[in-house]
């Protein structure tokens, strides 16, 4: 655990945007993606928010995250559908946890119907087809090769038809109009199943959103796309200050003194690096918060430190231990990324395990009340 930083995680933000996308979609339901363990908030605090504010369909990616969140849902009626879909071999472990596949390939489905024919049961799950991206789904000719043998869907209760969008986060990019085109193609040959395009980009796009949306990143306060982002930050990092040291012009800073002063200049270090998902990136790009100032990242990332350029800062708020925002107000998520060269996607779900992650508001906060159980028994 680093003490010497933490992250919030606003639940009523959280609960807010879900509102947000939920108002924005309909008359088509919201879901919630909550793979990579909530985008790294934490899938259990997420989903019990989230079934508290009417979401009644949950995605990871995984069978392992599937696993491992099923138990801990506040309504076990919840579907919990896995992205990634059946690997050779967890057909079994799927169906007894009461996960639903993504079927992905015509292999996919022979296996999962496999699983139905052995139980005599008819299974549930969604099928998911490539209308652009390349990645995943039901390419044109397996497409085909299932409409001309409906048969192989026997014992399958397909629950949705799904597709992804590649350039969501581009209203502009044409491929958007092009795969809504080619996903209500397919559609019209499943009369009766419902169908799920949109993620949260999409679910900004100036037309209908099908029947379900699968939003992730703008329930996490990331930007759905360019402009103004509508969504309520859900996270604040902030860190405490180490040491402070004063030096003289033309001293080298941090690894490779990849940045020497180039006059006398007050610097902080504090306790937060790459190994805390701080991105190396930000090495003499970044920069932290202190008393609203901005103290620029110098020298590079280090493992479980930067170095901040703290000239400016008055030095009543540069003692040890005093607070740093990493995350918050000033600085965004998306800011951070876009320093960083990335995507706010990645800065989440990087976000380390050394973080203590502080739920607010604390009663509903399911993991911070198991810690207080397992502390008091
Ligand atoms: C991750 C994922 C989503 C959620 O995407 P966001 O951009 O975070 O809203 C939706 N659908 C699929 C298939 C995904 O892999």
């Amino acid at each position: 655990m680093n003490d010497g930083a933490r992250l919030m995680i606003d639940l009523d933000a959280l609960a807010a945007n879900y509102r947000l996308l939920a108002a924005q979609v309909a008359p088509a339901h919201c879901a919630g993606v909550v793979k990579a363990d909530g985008y790294g908030l934490g899938a259990e605090a997420v989903a019990r928010t989230l079934i508290a504010h009417g979401c009644c369909h949950l995605f990871v990616a995984l069978l392992g995250e599937a696993e491992a969140l099923i138990p801990q849902l506040s309504d076990p009626a919840v579907p919990v559908y896995v992205l990634n879909g059946l690997m050779p071999g967890s057909e079994g472990a799927c169906a007894r946890i009461g996960a639903i596949p993504v079927l992905n390939s015509l292999d996919q489905i022979v296996r999962w119907k496999a699983q139905a024919d052995t139980h005599g049961d008819v299974l549930p799950a969604i099928l998911q087809l490539d209308t652009g991206m390349s990645r995943m789904g039901l390419p044109q000719d397996e497409l085909d090769a299932v409409l001309a043998r409906p048969e192989l869907l026997d014992g399958i209760s397909l629950r949705y038809l799904i597709s992804h969008l590649a350039c969501a986060d581009d209203p502009a990019d044409p491929a958007n109009a092009m795969q809504a085109q080619r996903f209500r193609a397919i559609a019209a040959h499943f009369p009766g199943v419902p169908a799920a395009l949109d993620n949260s980009g999409g679910a900004f796009l100036p037309r209908g959103h099908f029947d379900l949306v699968r939003a992730g990143i703008a329930l996490y306060g990331g930007a759905p796309g360019p402009g103004d982002n509508p969504m309520r930050a859900v996270v604040a990092l902030e860190a405490r200050i180490t040491q402070v040291r004063n030096i003289p012009a033309g001293t080298g800073v941090g690894y490779g003194m990849t940045f020497h002063a180039p006059h006398a200049m007050r610097l902080a270090t504090v306790p937060v690096g790459y190994a805390d998902g701080w991105p190396r990136s930000l090495g003499n790009r970044g920069a932290g918060y202190i008393g609203g100032i901005r103290a620029p990242i110098v020298g590079r990332v280090s493992m479980d430190s930067i170095i901040l350029d703290v000239t400016d800062v008055p030095e009543r708020l540069l003692k040890p231990g005093d607070p740093v925002e990493l995350i918050g107000p000033h600085q965004t998520l998306d800011q951070v990324a876009h320093d960083a060269g990335t995507i706010s996607y990645e800065i989440l779900t990087q976000l380390s395990a050394r973080y203590e992650r502080r739920y607010l508001p604390a009663a509903q906060a399911p993991a911070i009340q198991n810690l207080q159980r397992s502390a008091a028994s």
